[in-house]
């Protein structure tokens, strides 16, 4: 095994964070080390936060490490940022509350940009969440704006999605023009300080009773927090957990992790291949046990990806 990865599987934060690097800035040490990495993770729980700029998601994210923390678990954020082409790195523009966490060796945060890599955000952020996870976080929170697609595929990485709103949206609530009304699992109402918050309540129930529930599926909850003074932030943790626990007995959350599995090497398969050659490799005898162990996490997806492509591509020979 390699000496970085064996250091990122003990928990060493900084190489955790040189691999996540390497990984944003597309540098093959970075899959090398994902590739040992990978079958390792499954273990954490994938928490996703989205809402509209302003609705104290950064807020409610510190205030959120901090009831982690007190409850004994060890916590990463991710916080992406797809409108800003230059915060990738260090840089935690105003997430400067959550700097407060930063002396915490069992609290990993770290800001996310786009840099146009292939495969764009949502790839670099299923990467990172791998790393996290195969470092032992036991939860690793992904922050985002709501704003439109890469939300959404921020969405499809976590396990479970907290929708953020707050008071005085009205009619306007962000949650539906987004379309995360349909993925949320929990719904936060924050700034419950604020006046109005009594009627978006009202309003937010009333779109929650209209998406309808089916007989013994979970019903999404919704939760008020005042993120600035902390409050309401036990009951959130404690509905995510119930959250989680749910898709652990309805199985859903095995099956999620092997589709996003799949997701993820089929990706990669259409990166490294012309159709014709995915064709044929997919239609082969050898291909169901190959993405049976990708589901499965037995092997990475960049190595079963690179596997096949190398076992089905045209040799050219003299
Ligand atoms: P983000 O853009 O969604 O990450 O929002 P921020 O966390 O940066 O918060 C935006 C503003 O709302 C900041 O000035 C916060 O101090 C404030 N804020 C956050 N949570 C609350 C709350 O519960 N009540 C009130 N009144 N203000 C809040």
């Amino acid at each position: 095994m390699s000496e970085i990865a064996s250091r990122v599987l003990a928990g060493h934060v900084a190489s955790g964070a040189r691999v996540i690097r390497w990984l944003e800035d597309g540098e093959r040490a970075g899959i090398e080390a994902l590739k040992v990495l990978y079958p390792k993770s499954g273990r954490a729980h994938i928490v996703g936060i989205t809402g509209p700029p302003g609705a104290g998601k950064s807020t409610l994210v510190d205030a959120l490490i901090a009831e982690h923390r007190a409850r004994g678990r060890r916590v990463a954020v991710v916080a992406v940022d797809p409108s800003s082409p230059f915060s990738g790195g260090a840089i935690l523009g105003d997430r400067v509350r959550m700097q407060r966490h930063t002396t915490d060796p069992d609290v990993f945060i770290r800001s996310m940009a786009t840099r146009g890599q292939l495969g764009g955000l949502s790839r670099t952020t299923f990467e990172a969440a791998a790393v996290l996870d195969a470092m032992g976080y036991d939860v690793v929170m992904v922050e985002t704006v709501g704003v439109g697609q890469d939300e959404l595929e921020v969405v499809d990485l976590a396990h479970t999605t907290l929708v953020v709103n707050v008071p005085g949206l009205g009619d306007d609530i962000q949650a539906i023009k987004a379309g995360i009304l349909e993925v949320g699992d929990v719904f936060v109402l924050n700034k419950a300080d604020r006046p109005g918050a009594d009627d978006t309540e009202k309003a937010l129930l009333t779109m929650l009773h209209l998406r309808g529930t089916v007989e013994g599926a979970w019903a999404p909850p919704l939760l008020k927090t005042v993120a600035l003074r902390e409050e309401g932030i036990g009951e959130l943790v404690d509905a995510c957990d119930a959250h989680r626990a749910d898709l652990e007995a309805s199985g859903a959350l095995e099956t999620a992790a092997a589709a996003r599995g799949e997701h993820f090497f089929l990706e990669l398969l259409r990166d490294f291949a012309a159709e014709k050659i995915i064709a044929s490799a997919t239609a082969h005898d050898s291909y169901p046990k190959l993405l049976a162990s990708v589901r499965a996490r037995a092997v990475d997806p960049y190595t079963a990806a690179e596997q096949l492509v190398a076992a089905f591509e045209p040799k050219f020979e003299d």
